[in-house]
């Protein structure tokens, strides 16, 4: 059993004030792996005050020393890789081939990305007879949730140090681990005092303490659209930047001329991602009526070839949920829309042949009507629901009717009546026949899928004031 007993802040593990711990569970044994400190509001205290101090230093770096110790930091992540996939496919269920490109290496690389992002960013403008100069917020609070543990904190400490921000990080209960080896990799090669800061434990003492804090200028949040309610209100009252990444309920909008023998399988495989446990799965695929039939087939077809197993076994594309509430949560959404009238077509269940593990077979409701609660509210399990449309119009209007507007995509005979469509959507990322998934795009959502954005060069500008200088 790993067991972390300080958290780290100032440059230094340091005794946590408190006494209680909290046991990361493995999704796919049930047995607890490792144990961390559930902090408290003074941890948070003192982490703020090393971040602030910290500050003060690393906001005066030249952009290339500050590019070059994320260059380092990225390296001593790089050798951690096989230990972060392993952490993260116990804590959150993740396949591990999958877990080792998606959850570990690539964030890996982000963080070496954000050296290239600064070291591009024009600091200073001139305007009329001003100088207008990009400066660093402050210290920023960062809240992550557990479903891409390592992503998430990277998207938010990355280009904060890149803008010379110093940070204080609270990771999800469910999965910390990959923040603890974070705090490893930046002591290893002894990023200055201050400038990373790790205090674990719960949302409602750490995470509050850290947006409430004074001292902290910005907070940057990822996580549900209730808490982001919550911390928007608490930074709010300290007059305080905020950026939210909140959920999603993301629709694939498959146009009649579409090559429906392309499109419904990429549709099947974006939706089930992660077990379905990712913010940006395409959760609502709508199709014409006129096909809708066949567009059902074809997606249990995929769904087949989507083997549901122990997330160490490699012949397995997806693995359980990441926890046994988030097991029955989804299995309550999947009653609901039986009760409601949606046609069940695959899954529904729990798997028989897996007695342990929080497993949920993956799942898929045809003729869903899009007023259903399987179609308006985030499930975050492997659950689509297929819906079908008349006309294009009515395709628009239904992928709209949401409160969210995370991500979508659509599928169409051509790319222009694609790009039609997807500029019609409110929504902050599309994808259109098959585009992939781009390093440098900014991601973030319309409506109450948040505010602000990640990834990506424009992610950086999030962490910067600006100053103007008139002559
Ligand atoms: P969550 O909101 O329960 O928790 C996220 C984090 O916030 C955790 O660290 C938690 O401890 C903390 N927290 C909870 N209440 C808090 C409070 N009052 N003050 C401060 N911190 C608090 O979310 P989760 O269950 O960990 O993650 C799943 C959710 O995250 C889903 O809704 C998903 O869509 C969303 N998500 C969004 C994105 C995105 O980029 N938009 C990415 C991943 C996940």
């Amino acid at each position: 059993m790993l067991t972390y007993d300080k958290h780290y802040y100032d440059g230094a593990w340091q005794t946590s004030t408190a006494t209680e711990t909290i046991a990361v569970v493995s999704s796919a044994t049930e047995e607890a792996i490792a144990r961390v400190p559930r902090g408290t509001a003074e941890d948070v205290d003192r982490a703020v005050k090393a971040a602030r101090r910290g500050f003060e230093s690393w906001r005066r770096l030249s952009v290339e020393e500050r590019a070059q110790w994320l260059e380092k930091l990225a390296a001593a992540m790089k050798t951690r890789a096989p230990q972060i996939a392993e952490a993260i496919a116990h804590e959150v269920g993740t396949a591990l081939g999958f877990a080792t490109k998606v959850q570990a290496e690539f964030p890996i690389m982000m963080i070496g990305m954000n050296a290239k992002f600064i070291r591009d960013i024009k600091l200073e403008e001139e305007l009329g007879n001003s100088i207008v100069v990009k400066e660093p917020i402050g210290v920023v609070g960062c809240v992550t949730p557990w479903n891409y543990p390592l992503h998430q904190i990277v998207c938010k400490i990355a280009p904060a140090f890149a803008a010379g921000c110093t940070v204080v990080l609270k990771p999800a209960e469910m999965a910390p681990l990959s923040a603890f080896f974070l705090a490893e990799a930046a002591h290893e090669i002894g990023l200055p005092n201050g400038v990373f800061n790790l205090v674990s434990g719960s949302g409602r003492v750490v995470g509050e303490a850290i947006v409430g804090h004074p001292e902290v200028d910005m907070v940057s949040f990822t996580g549900s659209l209730q808490a982001g309610r919550r911390i928007a209100s608490v930074a709010g009252d300290g007059i305080k930047k905020v950026t939210l990444e909140l959920g999603g309920k993301s629709a694939f909008v498959v146009l009649d001329d579409a090559p429906f023998d392309k499109a419904i399988p990429a549709g099947v495989n974006n939706c089930m991602q992660n077990s379905g446990q990712t913010c940006s799965a395409w959760t609502r695929m709508i199709v014409p009526r006129s096909r809708h039939d066949e567009a059902v087939e074809l997606a249990k077809a995929q769904l087949a070839k989507l083997t549901l197993g122990d997330p160490f076994d490699k012949n397995t594309r997806l693995g359980p949920l990441a926890s046994a509430g988030q097991r029955d949560t989804v299995l309550e959404y999947i009653e609901k829309g039986k009760n409601e009238g949606a046609q069940l077509v695959a899954g529904g269940g729990k798997p028989a042949q897996l007695p342990k593990g929080f497993y949920v077979e993956p799942t898929i409701f045809a003729n869903v009507d899009n007023k259903m609660t399987v179609a308006q509210e985030e499930i975050f399990g492997p659950v689509l629901s297929i819906i079908p449309y008349d006309s294009d119009d009515q395709a628009i209007a239904i992928a709209n009717d949401s409160p969210y507007g995370l991500a979508g995509g659509v599928w169409a005979g051509t790319q222009e009546r694609a790009m039609d469509v997807a500029k019609q959507m409110r929504t902050g990322q599309v994808d259109i026949n098959g585009g992939r998934f781009n390093v440098l795009a900014p991601f973030g959502g319309y409506k109450k899928s948040g505010i602000g954005r990640e990834i990506g060069p424009l992610a950086v500008e999030e962490f910067f004031q600006l100053k103007s200088i008139q002559r």
